[in-house]
């Protein structure tokens, strides 16, 4: 038994004060207010011990982390047919790009792009009565707790800069594969983004991920265990914009990473471990945050091969 709190205090304390060229997102005004000294680790295994560091208990924005439970719902309620509307390719283009759009005649590479999640999010609006309050219940649920929100200051400060999103969502639409109104899909889509969590409760949410006694939950399935092996292999190909190669080379996990500067990253069979410190690299990856994890897979020896 690896003692992961040792590992990670040593790690924790190495990245601590080194040198980080980062700088926090401000594109969204809110989250430039937030502090770039905060940094913060925690790891759950898969027999639910929990292992924390630095600022593991302070909430912050998950921003496309969501993108995973989005895509996790949807994945739920429509099985298969997703695919007839985003596809599952690694984009090797930035968060945000338009410029595939026109060549794939408005069907977004995958959904962990900007432009893939905001389709995922016109899926979830077509089927569930109440978007919003049925998707921060669905996350509830897989968080045991019915502690978490969504920032209405973090979705309303991106929905008035919100303009490449809106964009997107426009052009989409013109080639038909947005159904609903785009104002109801973008407001669905900004607070999704904006939901805050802890990184020891991101650990725990995605556990589902790491083992399938966790598939299960309050006697329903959240997914198949192929389906979750689908969303693991999309994670790991194309979890990290533009460097999902980069991050799948240094750090070897299936993982997700947010413009808030959060990580989540799964070790099927052991363990989710979550990483924030809101200095992104230029690619929008938090800078500390991959090396933190590049660090443990490499201290562990545990990435998937
Ligand atoms: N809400 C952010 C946006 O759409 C999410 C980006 C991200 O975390 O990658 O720009």
């Amino acid at each position: 038994m690896k003692n992961y709190q040792d590992i990670i205090n040593n790690i924790y304390k190495k990245l601590k004060n080194i040198d980080d060229p980062g700088n926090v997102a401000d594109y969204i005004p809110e989250l430039g207010t937030v502090s770039a000294d905060n940094f913060g680790v925690n790891i759950t295994t898969t027999d639910r011990a929990s292992y924390g560091i630095g600022d593991y208990n302070k909430k912050f924005s998950i921003q496309s982390i969501s993108k995973i439970l989005t895509l996790t719902l949807a994945y739920q309620i429509v099985g298969e047919k997703l695919w007839e509307r985003v596809d599952v390719e690694p984009s090797g283009n930035p968060f945000n790009s338009l410029l595939q759009l026109e060549a794939d005649l408005g069907k977004p590479r995958n959904p962990f792009i900007n432009a893939g999640a905001i389709v995922v999010c016109d899926v979830l609006i077509s089927h569930l009565k109440n978007p919003k309050e049925d998707f921060l219940n669905f996350c509830r649920d897989l968080c045991h707790s019915s502690d978490l929100q969504y920032s209405d200051k973090v979705a309303l400060s991106e929905k008035k800069t919100g303009y490449r999103n809106t964009a997107l969502c426009n052009f989409i639409k013109s080639f038909g594969n947005i159904k609903n109104n785009i104002d109801d899909v973008l407001d669905f889509y900004f607070y999704t983004c904006s939901i805050e969590m802890t990184c020891e409760e991101l650990s725990k949410v995605f556990l589902f991920l790491a083992d399938e006694h966790f598939l299960c939950q309050k006697g329903n399935h959240i997914l198949t265990i192929s389906q979750a092996k689908r969303v693991n292999a999309i994670m790991l190909t194309c979890g990290f914009y533009d460097e999902s190669g980069e991050f799948a080379f240094r750090v070897g996990l299936p993982g997700k990473s947010g413009v808030g500067g959060g990580i989540i990253a799964i070790h099927p069979d052991n363990y989710a471990i979550a990483v924030w410190s809101p200095k992104l690299n230029k690619k929008g990856n938090s800078y500390k945050g991959m090396h933190f994890l590049e660090q443990f897979t490499t201290d562990t020896e545990s990435s998937i091969f």
